[in-house]
């Protein structure tokens, strides 16, 4: 694939994908830790549209986060799910490897978040059950993500949630691992605590991001990290009143202190508080 890489270089004015390539100029469309992110198109017909992650290897030494990367390149290349954002292929220099990545086209569902301060249930049970999709297939290619959030999931063409940003997944080990990761708001009691996690860490992060849909902000804010989490480890929860009894019933199944007792996957796709907005399509939102 030649990609059309180079500050120096613009994405062509002809639109290979109608709709995709709207502006002249917009070639760098995000920034990350590690460097930046492309727009681009293959050279060759028919132009395929795609996102270029283009990493720093000396950032990435100077961090210490050399197997960090390999694993999210090694899991992020063998997925495919509507949900979960596709990374074709990858190629590298001297300084620098680059993801191709598949196009989101509407960006950070987080920014969505922002610009409209909370989702509608209708909207939010639609994502629940993408997400709820999308992890049930993680978790049966043994793939844990371990840092659900607003900011790692992306928009695609027709409002449909993609999964990003694989940095901190494992293939679940035989012996489950106790490494401290993720974001402090959406960290389980369980890694709080230290103490061995497996995939029940998404199924808890996917309740802090049912609520954080719903009103604005994630479940257990507090003035320090330490309220925090003492808030997390007492499943402190408080479920605004115009929660509905259904998202209150499925956030309170998810968000539960014993790993094993949080509602399995497959009862979050076909709980009420999802069924209920089954007609509506995802398009209808974003
Ligand atoms: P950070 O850790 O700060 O989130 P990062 O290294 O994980 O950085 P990304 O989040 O992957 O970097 O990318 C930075 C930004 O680029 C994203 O927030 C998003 O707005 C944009 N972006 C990344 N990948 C894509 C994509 N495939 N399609 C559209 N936009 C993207
Ligand atoms: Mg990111």
């Amino acid at each position: 694939m030649a990609s059309t890489l180079g500050p120096q270089k613009k994405v062509a004015t002809t639109n290979p994908t109608p709709g995709v390539l709207a502006t002249k100029d917009s070639r760098e469309i995000g920034r990350g830790k590690f460097g930046r992110v492309y727009l681009a198109r293959t050279r060759a017909p028919p132009h395929f549209v795609c996102a270029i992650k283009c990493l720093m290897k000396d950032e990435i030494k100077k961090d210490k986060v050399e197997r960090q990367v390999r694993r999210e390149i090694e899991i992020q290349q063998n997925l495919r799910h509507p949900n979960i954002l596709r990374l074709f292929t990858y190629f590298h220099d001297s300084k620098r490897i680059f993801l191709v990545l598949e196009y989101s086209i509407k960006g950070e569902l987080f920014k969505h978040l922002q610009r409209e301060g909370r989702f509608s249930e209708a909207r939010t049970a639609k994502y629940t059950y993408q997400m709820a999709d999308a992890l049930a297939y993680l978790h049966k290619k043994h793939v844990i993500h371990r840092d659900i959030k607003p900011e790692n999931i992306l928009l695609g063409l027709n409002g449909e949630l993609k999964i990003a940003d694989f940095g901190w997944s494992v293939h679940a080990p035989s012996s489950r691992r106790t490494t401290y990761c993720g974001t402090l708001d959406y960290l389980p009691p369980e890694m709080i605590l230290g103490a061995p996690h497996g995939h029940y860490v998404d199924l808890w992060a996917l309740g802090v991001l049912t609520y954080e849909f719903l009103h604005g902000g994630p479940p257990f804010e507090a003035e320090s990290q330490k309220d925090t989490h003492k808030r997390i480890c007492n499943v402190d929860l408080r479920l605004p009143s115009h929660f509905s009894p259904e998202a209150g019933d499925v956030i309170v199944r998810l968000l539960k202190l014993k790993p094993e007792d949080r509602l399995p996957l497959i009862d979050v796709m076909n709980h009420p508080f999802v069924t209920k907005y089954k007609d509506i399509k995802a398009s209808d939102f974003a």
